[in-house]
């Protein structure tokens, strides 16, 4: 491998994103590649690179990193999600590549048709295990952050788990629970995810690389956000409280959810802001705003 300060063989080693971009290696041949706010994971096989989408955010950067660390051409991309964040850049280095995405995905993006970022060439159910060169890949939906499907990328020989937008190492969750689409399944990704044996864990953004503990620290948060907004959401919406309200149901619902959300995000601030995890003055009361849709409507 050359030498090169923006390469980090150590995966914890100091962020140096003086170069645009940083490299870190997880295991031999897999490697995190961020340019500080967005990350994403290539692989080498020995019969070329396998990558995980293109966010446009990096794609100035991809190859360049590739080519930093190995000879091999990119021949299969995996899609994460059918996000234009994070694979809006694939139509730049899809040509001639073998495409794969869950079912879910691929039905979005032939209504989407949208050239920026090009179909799946295969696509699978459920789960499907690569065997590419040295590599054994194993792939599997999921239905944490997009409706239309999210692929799980697990390296069972290099403990590395990959699902992208469920957390952020050292920050809550961005806007809305990082604009997930399902709150149910996002609640029940931690369990899902902390069940395989890994020791790395990519979500896609930041230049860092999570641990299981930081899996663990959000999980944490969520349920925290949980179990405050139902208390609090059972607490108000009590007859005596919306009796205030009795000439207008709609304002009711209104009333309830603007007190939960006020209420649950001060009380979540004071245990949380300053605690392990940046961001909750930006993002906590979207939280609990999502939170309080899901615990009245949908739990
Ligand atoms: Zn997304």
């Amino acid at each position: 491998m050359p030498t090169s300060p923006r390469i980090h063989v150590q995966p914890d080693s100091v962020t140096d994103l003086s170069a645009g971009f940083l490299t870190r290696e997880l295991s031999p041949g897999v490697f995190m590649v961020s340019n500080g706010n967005y990350q994403t994971l290539f692989l080498t096989t020995g019969e070329g690179v396998v990558l995980l989408d293109a966010p446009l955010p990096l794609i100035d950067h991809l190859r360049e990193a590739i080519a930093d660390v190995t000879d091999e051409p990119v021949r299969t991309m995996i899609y994460s999600h059918g996000h234009t964040d994070h694979i809006g850049g694939a139509y730049l280095l899809a040509e001639g590549i073998q495409i794969i995405a869950e079912t879910g995905t691929a039905r979005f993006l032939a209504e989407k048709n949208d050239p920026a970022r090009p179909l799946p060439t295969t696509v699978f159910d459920t789960a499907v295990t690569l065997n590419i060169g040295n590599r054994e890949i194993h792939l599997f939906r999921d239905g944490f952050h997009s409706a239309d499907g999210d692929t799980v990328l697990y390296l069972p020989n290099e403990k590395v788990l990959v699902a992208i937008d469920l957390l952020a190492r050292s920050w809550v969750p961005l806007l809305d629970f990082d604009l997930s689409e399902n709150i149910y399944s996002y609640m029940g990704a931690f369990d899902r995810f902390l069940e395989y044996d890994f020791e790395y864990f990519l979500s896609g953004h930041t230049a860092d690389v999570a641990r299981r503990s930081d899996v663990e620290l959000t999980k944490r948060y969520v349920l925290d956000v949980y179990a405050t907004v139902k208390r609090l959401h059972d607490q108000i919406n009590t007859p005596e409280l919306l009796a205030q309200h009795r000439d207008s149901e709609q304002a009711g619902i209104k009333f309830v959810i603007e007190e939960v959300v006020r209420r649950a995000t001060e009380e979540l601030s004071s245990r949380w802001l300053d605690g392990p995890m940046k961001g909750v003055e930006l993002w906590t009361e979207s939280h609990a705003r999502a939170m309080v849709l899901y615990v009245r409507w949908t739990d």
